[in-house]
């Protein structure tokens, strides 16, 4: 199909050309108020790729503007149904461009080709699913009495910024910008440095779409130069963050100063919880999927396993020789594992398990750096379990966002529960078990924003998400998702 063919070109040419360079503002590119640029790596060569416009907060206060004037004049008043038929038709502008996004999305983050096809399609699904809901919006009526009319009416906050991480660049983009728009909010948004392209590319679909020009614009650049001012704008009435605990209490801090609502999404560290009574195939698949997808680097990773101990051995072993067997290379040639996105994230991710290794963990397998066989390049980490660790671990305690999954043994469901339980977060968890009871008991009593029975990840746009604890407040996605960008306004009149 024609990602495949756009993916070994982009492979044999080392880049993907006519990316865009420049921010997205008003309506068209153009380079940053300083003229400066930087370089973004591909991680699966560890080598620059492509350039992109490095903003400040001069850039940044130019986009607050045009997004404050379009919503304005605009965007705001446009009927419903009429904002709805222009996210629709991103919908369909992202699914006809998707080898483009998904080969760019591959470069710039690392994740395999597959992967990228499906957070684009899921980026697609996002612009449907809030286009349909533009015009339910509707409010309620209030039985004040025979003499009042009370009623109240769902308006959108205003001008929002979405801060993007690196790890799912566009389907953070899709989830935070669609229902925005859909409520009649407009946008500035700032992606991840490491991967700036296909926020930029989405900007310009919707602008192909039809939509007006300063309601969602981007500025790229660094968590410093550009979201810390983004942040901090005064303008801005609305922050969705996506990313570390450390830049989401920043974001929160400087958001107070204006008493501007924030959604954060933070980090996770998330139980998968295997029964000994579970379809052990199921659990298998969901384990794996769980931890190894995007090299682990994902917020809602399963990367904890915890198994009832009449299934520990067999399973960890099954697990164990999955693993090895696990394809490693560039995402472009659609391995089973890519690299990871950056030089950092591989030493954080070594730095983690070399400590273990000095406490005498049992790592069962992995372990290692590596690199892409066909050509010895790029930051990969091989997928490594280590075993029978306690509640207490660095490793059990730590989100590590790698492909590392951590294994501590239950006696009951009851134990797994607790052990479930022990963490600073709280974003999903996951249960295997043949026995509804005791999911929906576990689904009931376990603290996590999102449970997965028998089957990790399942779910879609449709679903609310977000964490509890140190992975953040708000939710994102579902209807629940499209209420945070309104603020409800109730009248009450004397008839
Ligand atoms: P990060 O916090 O460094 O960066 C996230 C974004 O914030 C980037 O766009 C970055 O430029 C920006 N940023 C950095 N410092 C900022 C500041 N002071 N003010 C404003 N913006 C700033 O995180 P990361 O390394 O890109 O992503 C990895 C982390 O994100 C992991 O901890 C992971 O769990 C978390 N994450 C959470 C979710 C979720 O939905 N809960 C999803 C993806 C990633």
């Amino acid at each position: 199909n024609s990602s495949r063919e756009l993916a070994a070109r982009a492979l044999s040419g080392g880049t993907l050309p006519g990316l865009p360079n420049g921010h997205f503002i008003d309506g068209a590119f153009r380079a940053g108020a300083a003229g400066r640029s930087m370089a973004s790596l591909d991680p699966g060569r560890a080598e620059p790729f492509a350039d992109f416009a490095r903003g400040d907060a001069d850039d940044v206060d130019a986009a607050v503007q045009s997004a404050r004037r379009a919503f304005e004049t605009a965007w705001r008043d446009m009927a419903a149904a009429e904002r709805g038929r222009i996210l629709m038709r991103a919908a369909g502008l992202i699914r006809q461009n998707a080898a483009r996004l998904a080969v760019a999305e591959c470069l710039d983050s690392g994740k395999p080709l597959a992967e990228a096809e499906g957070d684009v399609g899921g980026a697609a699904r996002a612009f449907e699913y809030y286009a349909g809901a533009c015009d339910k919006l509707q409010g309620d009526s209030f039985p004040i009495g025979p003499t009042y009319l009370g009623y109240s009416l769902h308006e959108p906050v205003g001008v929002t910024a979405q801060i993007i991480p690196w790890n799912y660049p566009i389907s953070t983009a899709a989830r935070g910008i669609a229902p925005a728009l859909a409520a009649g909010c407009t946008v500035v948004a700032k992606p991840a440095e490491q991967t700036p392209f296909t926020a930029l590319m989405l900007a310009d679909i919707l602008r192909q779409a039809g939509l007006p020009d300063g309601v969602c614009n981007v500025v790229t650049g660094t968590g410093i130069e550009v979201g810390a001012p983004l942040s901090a704008h005064p303008g801005i009435d609305h922050i969705t963050f996506t990313g570390s605990v450390a830049s989401g209490q920043k974001v929160m801090r400087a958001a107070a100063d204006h008493v501007t609502r924030v959604v954060l999404e933070l980090g996770g560290k998330s139980p998968v919880v295997v029964l000994g009574d579970c379809d052990v195939e199921r659990a298998l698949d969901g384990v794996m999927g769980a931890i190894f997808e995007n090299a682990g680097q994902i917020c809602s990773a399963g990367s904890r396993l915890i198994v009832e101990r009449s299934l520990h051995a067999p399973f960890v072993e099954t697990l164990c020789r999955r693993a090895e067997a696990l394809s490693i290379g560039h995402g472009l040639r659609n391995p089973a594992l890519g690299p990871v996105n950056s030089a950092e994230q591989l030493a954080r991710i070594s730095g983690f398990i070399d400590r273990a290794r000095d406490r005498g963990a049992e790592i069962v397998t992995g372990g290692a750096t590596t690199t892409d066989p066909e050509t010895g390049k790029g930051w990969f980490y091989r997928p490594t379990i280590v075993d029978n660790r306690e509640p207490d671990d660095e490793l059990v305690r730590e989100e590590i966002f790698g492909p590392v999954l951590t294994v501590q043994v239950a006696e009951d469901a009851d134990h797994a529960l607790a052990l479930a339980n022990d963490s600073q977060y709280a974003l999903v968890a996951g249960i295997y078990t043949g026995d509804f009871s005791r999911a929906h008991r576990f689904a009931h009593r376990v603290d996590a924003g999102q449970v997965f029975i028998n089957e990790y990840f399942a779910g879609g746009i449709e679903v609310p998400f977000g964490g509890n604890r140190k992975s953040g407040f708000g939710r994102e996605k579902g209807l629940e998702g499209l209420l945070s960008y309104c603020r409800t306004k109730s009248v009450a009149a004397r008839i």
